[in-house]
């Protein structure tokens, strides 16, 4: 592990330096330490939206609509433990996500009838805005790895009332040579260093990061989105999502991948609701990557938003 600087790895500072435009650094390297509103969403599987937000409104708490997501809503930060006792959280009403969170499955814009592959993705935060985004008509098949996380990701289908989804335990780097060519979309929210949830006053957010860690991230990364393209139908799409800054995980997977998959593979534009992101790089440590990766889309840590990526990948018919 590096020196600290501010309570981030000194290394890890140094990069984002050189990650992100002179004009973003200092703001994004402030936001780390700060207490952003707490946003989640309303869950129109199990009840009417509107009657969730009365009983919110009737506990005292007053959530602000977010006006890019669909019943999502944010309350001021001290408002989270009220948030989490009242029974909505409990029931599936309510699901506390992060906004950078749900830009993903707004990125992927699944469709009702679409056969949807999530290959990482315990707890099932955005796997549950899937099937509240199609109304429980899209199947999902949600694959995690992780034994505890699986039974997470269960418990938050079920209580979401998100019946269309079909919870694996699996490794998602062989799903796509087990069941090639079967799927409409796919979501590839990747296990990654999560620097965008570094944060200075909690040493754990940061324990395993280091050099190393980003390297073995990506190996694993690249080896998922494989599969995740192995599993789509011709024409299909994947959404490449990270919590993390570093480019070895986000664009040079993609320069990887593009680079193995050659015309079979292409890079589209991405819709995002939020004007305020950075496309992705098309240098890192002095080699010249794929103007096509100018498509993905960073977003840059700040008051409201954690640090993101994603990147819409279509396998070409
Ligand atoms: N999409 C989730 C959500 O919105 O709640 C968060 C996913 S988290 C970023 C990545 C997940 O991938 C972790 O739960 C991790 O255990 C899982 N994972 C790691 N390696 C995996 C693998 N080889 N196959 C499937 N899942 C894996």
């Amino acid at each position: 592990m590096s020196e600290l600087r501010n309570g981030l790895p000194e290394l890890f500072v140094e990069r984002v330096g050189r990650i992100l435009p002179a004009e973003r650094v200092d703001r994004a390297l402030a936001s780390f330490g700060i207490d952003r509103p707490v946003a989640f969403r309303v869950n129109p599987l199990i009840d009417e939206p509107a009657r969730t937000l009365d009983a919110l409104l009737e506990a005292g708490l007053q959530p602000q609509p977010v006006s890019w997501c669909f019943n999502a809503f944010t309350l001021p930060h001290d408002k989270r433990e009220a948030l989490v006792a009242h029974p909505a959280f409990e029931d599936g009403r309510v699901y506390v996500q992060g906004l950078s969170s749900m830009l993903a499955p707004i990125a992927l814009d699944p469709k009702p009838g679409e056969k949807i592959l999530d290959l990482a993705a315990a707890p099932g935060g955005k796997t549950t805005q899937i099937a509240a985004m199609t109304r429980n008509a899209a199947p999902i098949d949600a694959v995690e790895v992780s034994r505890d996380r699986f039974y997470k990701l269960k418990a938050s289908v079920e209580r979401a009332g998100a019946t269309v989804v079909t919870c694996h335990r699996a490794d998602g780097r062989y799903v796509g040579k087990r069941h090639p060519g079967v799927f409409d979309a796919a979501l590839l929210d990747a296990p990654c260093s999560g620097e965008g949830r570094f944060d200075p006053r909690d040493p754990q957010t940061r324990r395993y990061w280091s050099d190393k860690k980003i390297k073995r991230c990506a190996s694993l990364q690249k080896a998922l989105l494989r599969s995740a393209l192995d599993a789509l139908r011709p024409g299909g799409r994947v959404l490449y999502a990270t919590c993390t800054l570093a480019p070895e995980e986000n664009e040079g997977v993609l320069q990887h991948t593009l680079r193995r998959l050659g015309d079979a593979v292409d890079i589209s534009p991405i819709e995002l609701p939020i004007g305020h992101t950075l496309p992705g790089l098309t240098e890192w440590k002095g080699k010249t990557l794929d103007e096509r990766i100018t498509r993905a889309r960073r977003v840059c840590p700040d008051d409201h938003f954690t640090a993101f990526f994603l990147a819409l990948l279509t396998k070409r018919a």
